[in-house]
């Protein structure tokens, strides 16, 4: 019965990856967004993505789900969505490449790998608290804040 059993799973990815699409669609529709193919297929790589990707990674693996697609479709694509903050654009550091993530809209803070761009997400905030009386000491408004810790992981560290 195996290959019942992989029908099965089978299934169940696309079935998990209409759901995803019905996502980007209502997302889209939200921000004001027309739905097109390149937006769903580029929100779907980068939702899907363990780090930040760039605009050429993002066309790669594009490519292979749309072979007609162009780079230059994907750094428009990249531009509408930035503009909507549906993406976020990141650097790394040691890296001169604009890099792109979902936006999850949640606060989270990472450890980036400056030798293989892998990116952990923390936990929480660690410096809310700080961040605020630092503010109030100020008579600052704060509107947000960033941090990023950038090290080697531990698996690079092992090589
Ligand atoms: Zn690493
Ligand atoms: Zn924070």
């Amino acid at each position: 019965m195996i290959g019942k059993r992989l029908l099965n799973e089978t299934e169940e990815v696309v079935r998990r990856d209409m759901m995803d699409a019905e996502r980007y669609r209502r997302l889209l529709t939200q921000t004001g967004l027309k739905n097109t193919k390149a937006r769903i297929l580029v929100l779907h790589i980068l939702d899907h993505a363990s780090s930040p990707m760039a605009a050429d990674e993002i066309f790669l693996c594009l490519k292979k789900i749309e072979p007609s697609a162009n780079l230059s479709t994907v750094y428009r694509t990249l531009e509408t969505l930035l503009k909507k903050e549906i993406v976020l654009k990141t650097t790394l550091m040691d890296d001169s490449k604009s890099r792109y993530e979902f936006n999850r809209r949640e606060h989270k803070h990472h450890l980036v790998c400056i030798c293989c761009n892998h990116v952990i997400p923390v936990m929480g905030c660690p410096i809310d608290e700080y961040a605020k009386s630092l503010c109030s000491r100020e008579g600052f408004e704060p509107a947000g804040h960033r941090l990023e810790i950038y090290g080697v992981c531990g698996r690079c560290k092992k090589e």
